[in-house]
């Protein structure tokens, strides 16, 4: 291999400022694939571009790139899941440098993506270089790089069906790791081996509309409402699981629009949403809150209705504590020196989705800043993670 390969178009600072520079807010694809492409296709992968559309939802580009042994020739998989599409800038004005310039400042590259998570993807393809640089292309595996342009957005056309596409065609993983920033204080100091699953619940509450005066002609539905909403919080849902927090449960709006100071309501509504753990599934968890609810409204009296409209974006995942764990402990260790804890804290991710195919975890840069404004990733902590991608891949790949 070239030395200018491996110290330019696969650098990891040099890819993730160029990562940064394509402007792939979801579903926009950016350029950010088509540069992976190039630079994956020049490492020797084999790449499938892997577009999705359903009727409803955006088209979304995901990129699918493999080296290695064939699908069917036996020899271990290890798979890199990762997204490139990125959450918008939010308020412009209080970024105080271009969120996608990708500006080197202080130690840090920043830049929207700049820690979710286009640093990871560069990481590791760094780590991929320099990997078959030791070993060239044929070291008895293969390793692959599942890219979706859909994690921000509503994960329809992304990971679910590249996974779905691969199992169709008989291409199976043994291991994987998706790029999340999921290191909290210093970079190194933190996994993910499961999620909470999230759920949020919209609900209409009916009542009777009247006249303020005339309170026994109505059924004030704020009344109702507030009732389900002490009913909801008051009491914690559970006290959490041996691997994960106590489910939590916010409410994130609550609507009258009510304008009148003579008229008690007769509709409201309210949303919340709830991140559960491994103790419920999302269907557990409605029966019991509908009964919460059922048992507060009676209290209220009236014969109001409510209605719910539920959507759920992932259940639970969790991976037992085992050799994918210790593999990235033992090289987060030897790398930088730090002790990696194994959380189930946080948001979703696409491993919900790749936890019913293989072993997944997920470990990646600081993510103190992903989402906001000035979003950013210490330099020395991208190369650091490239290094330890790199120490994965030789260790799960042992001569
Ligand atoms: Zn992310």
């Amino acid at each position: 291999m070239p030395d200018t390969l491996t110290s330019s178009v696969s650098d990891v600072v040099e890819l993730t400022r160029a990562l940064v520079r394509c402007e792939s807010v979801t579903p926009a694809e950016g350029g950010a694939l088509q540069l992976l492409e190039r630079t994956l296709g020049t490492l020797g992968f084999r790449c499938e571009r892997m577009d999705f559309t359903q009727a409803g939802t955006d088209d979304v580009a995901n990129l699918y790139a493999r080296i290695g042994q064939g699908p069917h020739e036996g020899g271990k998989h290890f798979c890199f899941a990762g997204h490139s599409d990125v959450v918008p800038v939010g308020d412009l004005s209080s970024w105080t440098i271009g969120p996608f310039s990708a500006e080197l400042s202080a130690g840090y590259l920043f830049g929207r993506g700049a820690a979710d998570m286009k640093g990871a993807i560069a990481a590791f393809t760094e780590a991929c270089a320099r990997f078959l640089a030791k070993r060239g292309g044929d070291f008895g595996g293969a390793i692959s790089l599942l890219i979706t342009g859909d994690e921000e957005g509503p994960a329809i056309n992304g990971t679910v069906k590249m996974l779905k596409r691969l199992a169709d065609r008989g291409e199976t993983i043994d291991a994987c790791i998706v790029g999340e920033p999921t290191s909290s204080r210093r970079f190194g100091d933190m996994m993910k081996i499961g999620r909470r699953g999230s759920m949020t619940v919209d609900l209409v509450v009916r009542g009777i509309q009247g006249h303020v005066a005339y309170p026994e002609r109505l059924d004030n539905a704020v009344h109702r409402l507030s009732a389900i909403i002490e009913a909801l919080v008051r009491e914690p849902i559970d006290k959490g699981s041996t691997h994960f927090q106590p489910t939590s449960l916010q409410f994130t709006t609550v609507d009258v629009g009510n304008k009148a100071t003579n008229i008690a309501p007769g509709t409201a509504r309210a949303r919340f949403n709830t991140r559960f753990n491994d103790l419920w599934t999302s269907k557990t968890l409605l029966a019991h809150l509908q009964e919460r609810i059922e048992r507060a409204t009676a209290a209220v009296g009236g014969n109001g209705t409510i209605e719910y409209k539920v959507e759920v974006s992932g259940e639970s995942f969790y991976t037992p504590p085992g050799p994918l764990s210790e593999l990235v402990a033992g090289a987060v260790r030897d790398v930088v020196g730090v002790e990696c804890e194994l959380s189930t804290t946080g948001g979703t991710s696409d491993a919900r989705f790749i936890c019913s195919y293989c072993p997944v975890l997920e470990f990646g840069l600081v993510g103190e800043t992903m989402h906001k404004v000035d979003e950013k990733s210490a330099v020395a902590d991208l190369k650091a993670l490239a290094r330890v991608y790199e120490t994965v891949l030789d260790r799960y790949f042992a001569a």
